[in-house]
């Protein structure tokens, strides 16, 4: 008798960059499991029936990336406190009892990625997020369970960035939120671009602050060279520079243990992934 794969998917729109094929057969060739993991160029309008399509033969488990977090999340029976609080998910995974749940692996895995990889001490930053896009809806909440010391969101459209320090107001925590120039003064111990702007080679046109002493610069955008973001954080004497490849890679083990049950060791991935951005 022939098993059949588990079968696994990134549905997104584009997706031909994606690196989520290379990274789950990377965890199940260590984990000694068999999968097939394919990304799926999935069109607006198809992108409900294609989800539920997937699941009706068979399928074990979804990544979601741009643009349909938010319709993932709105087509699930349940989902995560992460996924909630954001509105947007980017990992379904079917329940044993029928219907899907909605998580929100992206802030957990960029949150591992700070601490568990790079030793960040997350407890009392002072922080401020470059951005209000979706990537920002799904780090907000984990990180807002490390106890920061205070929380900052700035934007260029500055609606936007108030939007999501309503969203996420916390009876714990004052959330500030303004356009790019409201952090003018302020004084960051970890600043994180969640922006766009280093896939164009550009820094967000952010007023003047002042990085503490042992700030930690973080940009969710990873590339083969420092980016723009990366490069400014260098000329501000930042304590610790990172890219966003360590997310990448945390936020799909996590999607592969909420799906399989098993945590993949994501070093050796990190670092290939790195090797191979390196190499062009
Ligand atoms: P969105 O398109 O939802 O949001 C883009 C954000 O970037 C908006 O806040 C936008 O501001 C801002 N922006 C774009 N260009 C500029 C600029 N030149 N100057 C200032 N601000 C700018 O994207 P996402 O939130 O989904 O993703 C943001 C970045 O994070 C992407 O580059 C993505 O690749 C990366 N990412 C990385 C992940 C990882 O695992 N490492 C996971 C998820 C995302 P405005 O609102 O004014 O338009």
């Amino acid at each position: 008798m022939i098993t059949p794969q588990a079968n696994y998917a990134v549905f997104g729109n584009p997706i031909k960059q994606s690196k989520s094929p290379a990274i789950h057969q990377a965890f199940a060739q260590q984990l000694e499991e068999s999968l097939s993991y394919r990304a799926v160029r999935v069109e607006h309008e198809q992108f409900e029936e294609k989800v539920r399509g997937f699941f009706q033969h068979g399928g074990l488990g979804l990544n979601i990336t741009v643009p349909f977090k938010e319709r993932a999340f709105a087509l699930a029976d349940s989902a995560s406190a992460a996924a909630q609080r954001a509105g947007a998910s980017n990992c379904l995974v079917p329940q044993r009892e029928g219907g899907l749940h909605a998580a929100n692996t992206d802030g957990v895995g960029m949150v591992r990625d700070m601490v568990a990889n790079l030793g960040w001490q997350l407890q009392g930053r002072r922080t401020l997020i470059i951005g209000a896009g979706g990537a920002v809806r799904g780090i907000v909440h984990p990180l807002l369970s490390e106890r920061l010391g205070s929380l900052t969101i700035v934007n260029r459209t500055a609606d936007r960035a108030a939007e999501l320090a309503h969203r996420f107001s916390s009876t714990e925590l004052t959330l500030a939120a303004g356009g790019l120039e409201a952090a003018a003064g302020g004084v960051f111990d970890l600043v994180i671009n969640a922006t766009s702007a280093s896939l164009a080679n550009e820094m967000p046109d952010l007023a003047d602050i002042q990085l503490a002493p042992k700030c930690c610069c973080y940009d969710l955008v990873y590339a083969a060279e420092p980016t723009a973001f990366m490069r400014w954080s260098a000329a501000q004497a930042a304590w610790a520079i990172a890219d966003g490849l360590g997310m990448l890679v945390e936020q799909a083990a996590e999607s592969y243990y909420l799906w399989r049950g098993q945590r993949p060791g994501t070093e050796a991935v990190i670092s290939g992934l790195r090797h191979g951005l390196m190499a062009g």
